[in-house]
């Protein structure tokens, strides 16, 4: 083709530094040239900036983003000849001078489970491309400068928050770790059949936990309640994030319409409980700790970041109870489950939620209302708190 121009739509990104960033899913291109549209669907967010381009006769648009490492191509439409993913850009062949006219940024909505970028593209000049190219390539050099200082920064961020909550207790101070009894006051929760309460045993293993934690001089255990009493989801966990909390452990007793189901349970928080979670942050002001002075493009990858570490070192403290709690007594099959409870939506403290047993099976009710029982089940997850700050100290220590 005559004159073909040569058009590059990069999407260049913080590849590879982030385990989960956004992955580009699909990429679909529709219209005649004028206008044209694509829209690329990814998994996770993305912040893009576009800009266009000419070097060596060759006319580009660039848009920065953040997504994973992988290659794709496809074939284009109107004025689009072809794309080719990389794994750090996503580049359009255009046949001829198309500019972006509008770029949007959407969230999933309606059937629409992903995010989206949209760019609308229209026609314009050669002699209009080559203006906004220049003044592109000058933007592009010094976001590439940037990015560079930002991945350093990142990097250094990274192994800050990868040892967050450690660093807010600081180095060679004990770790907080909150327990929170579940129910209380006017809420008994669960009922055995022979009596019991399930506030009255989540209080009793509450305070049995701190007393076996407090032992060891390792810990600074704080309660979200010490006496029968009713605190609100949000307030326990508010409390929680004001101690420092390095860890939060709901502790409840369950109940189930069959007397047979019986064992102990650990949940994290649930992809759909993860949508409610910067909510309930915002309503109740619960803000990730950022280091003043960030680039603003920096704190929202910053806080996403932080959200996805609290969220694995979630799971992995939860995988770490469950042997532990397998010696002290049944447990429930496929144990580590994923639930929307409010009180695991702190977005930056690791956070499970322990089903010590059923009160609806004799033998579980039993064991929760034996001092034996009791002391069996807090051991464990005394246990598992241990073997997760000996992690955590490792990582801090390997910074
Ligand atoms: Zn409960």
């Amino acid at each position: 083709m005559l004159n073909a121009l040569r058009i590059l739509i990069l999407l260049l990104g913080f590849s590879g530094l982030f385990q989960a960033s956004a992955d580009v899913t699909q990429v679909r291109i529709v219209g005649d040239g004028a206008p044209t549209r694509i829209t690329i669907w990814t998994d996770r967010p993305e912040t893009a900036d576009a800009l266009l381009m000419e070097q060596g006769g060759e006319r580009k648009v660039v848009l920065l983003l953040t997504q994973n490492g992988y290659s794709a191509a496809g074939e284009g439409t109107g004025g689009v000849e072809a794309w080719a993913l990389a794994p750090d850009r996503l580049e359009f062949w255009l046949d001829r001078p198309l500019a972006v006219t509008r770029m949007l940024r959407l969230p999933p909505t309606g059937k629409e489970q992903a995010w989206r970028v949209i760019l609308d593209l229209d026609t314009i000049s050669a002699a209009r491309f080559t203006t906004s190219a220049r003044r592109d390539t000058k933007r592009l050099a010094k976001l590439e400068t940037e990015m560079a200082t930002q991945r350093a920064e990142i990097r250094r961020e990274l192994a800050g928050a990868a040892t967050q909550p450690a660093r807010r207790s600081g180095k060679g101070r004990k770790h907080v770790v909150v327990i929170d009894a579940g129910h209380g006051g006017r809420d008994p929760g669960a009922l055995a059949l022979s009596g019991g309460r399930e506030k009255d045993i989540t209080l009793k293993a509450a305070l049995d936990l701190r007393d076996l934690l407090e032992k060891s001089g390792r810990y600074d255990v704080r309660l979200t309640r010490e006496t029968d009493i009713y605190v609100e989801h949000e307030d326990r966990v508010t409390k929680a994030r004001n101690w420092g909390a390095e860890l939060f452990i709901s502790l409840h007793a369950d109940a189930a319409a069959a007397s047979s189901v019986s064992g102990a349970s650990v949940y994290t928080i649930s992809a759909r409980g993860e949508t409610r979670i910067d909510r309930e942050a915002s309503r109740n002001d619960w803000k990730i700790d950022i280091e003043d002075g960030t680039p603003e493009r920096l704190s929202g990858l910053l806080e996403d970041l932080v959200k996805r570490e609290t969220k694995t070192r979630s799971a992995e403290f939860a995988e770490m109870l469950l042997p532990e709690l397998a010696k002290a007594g049944p447990v429930l099959r496929n144990t580590h489950r994923n639930a929307g409870f409010y009180v695991l939506l702190a977005p930056d403290v690791p956070a499970v939620l322990l089903e010590l047993g059923f009160l609806t099976n004799a033998d579980d009710a039993k064991r929760l209302q034996s001092d034996k029982g009791r002391a069996a089940a807090v051991k464990a997850v005394a246990a598992a708190i241990d073997t997760y700050f000996d992690q955590q100290d490792l990582r801090l220590a390997s910074n």
